[in-house]
């Protein structure tokens, strides 16, 4: 069986979702495009957000990964319009938004009217109530790495409606499969139903 990686970094997976970085040139299978808060270069945004809508082609699923980051040294106000202009490139080219969130999550949430297409969290590794104000919000939750041994993050797991999230390595060294495997037992349900139904909620957010 093959384990779709929702939001990864590593060329030599070709099941999944490759995070392109801006300026890179995509290469034959799925991926995203966008402008990680971090990579903002404040002298040259507009050919960077050029650059990003230049890079969508055919094999590109998501616009992303992209948000909002306290601990990056790019001021909020332009990382929130460089935000919202890769909001405006999704809606433009009816992609979902693949989201990088460090302690910015409400002010994420106020994005939610803006957008038309699917809004992911990436690498979600917080406590229940603001995965519950997340859902509330329509967005998805993509879980890594921290589910195979952080407790807390096993609960909210437990609890997400089964359509409403993905599972991903980002850049951790591991065996996707393994998240898969823990995964199946928190939900009590077979390796397989965690497979079918991931790839039942990537059908969901393709369309929109
Ligand atoms: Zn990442």
């Amino acid at each position: 069986m093959e384990f779709f990686d929702f939001h990864h970094h590593k060329k030599n997976i070709r099941y999944g979702i490759y995070n392109v970085n801006i300026g890179e040139i995509p290469s034959d299978s799925l991926y995203s495009i966008g402008i990680h808060p971090k990579d903002i270069d404040v002298n040259h945004i507009e050919e960077q957000l050029k650059l990003v809508r230049n890079t969508v082609s055919q094999n590109c699923f998501a616009i992303g990964e992209c948000g909002l980051d306290s601990l990056v040294m790019i001021n909020q106000k332009i990382q929130e319009d460089v935000f919202l202009k890769q909001i405006q490139i999704a809606n433009e080219i009816k992609k979902p938004i693949i989201i990088h969130c460090v302690r910015k999550f409400y002010e994420v949430i106020s994005f939610t009217k803006k957008a038309e297409q699917a809004m992911i969290i990436h690498g979600f590794n917080k406590k229940q109530k603001i995965a519950e104000d997340l859902l509330a919000h329509n967005f998805y939750l993509s879980f890594g790495k921290a589910v195979l041994y952080n407790l807390s993050l096993q609960h909210v797991l437990r609890n997400i409606p089964s359509d409403k999230f993905f599972l991903e390595t980002d850049n951790e060294d591991f065996d996707i499969e393994e998240l898969y495997q823990k995964v199946s037992e928190i939900k009590g349900i077979s390796l397989e139903q965690v497979n079918e139904q991931i790839l039942e909620n990537l059908h969901t957010i393709k369309n929109g």
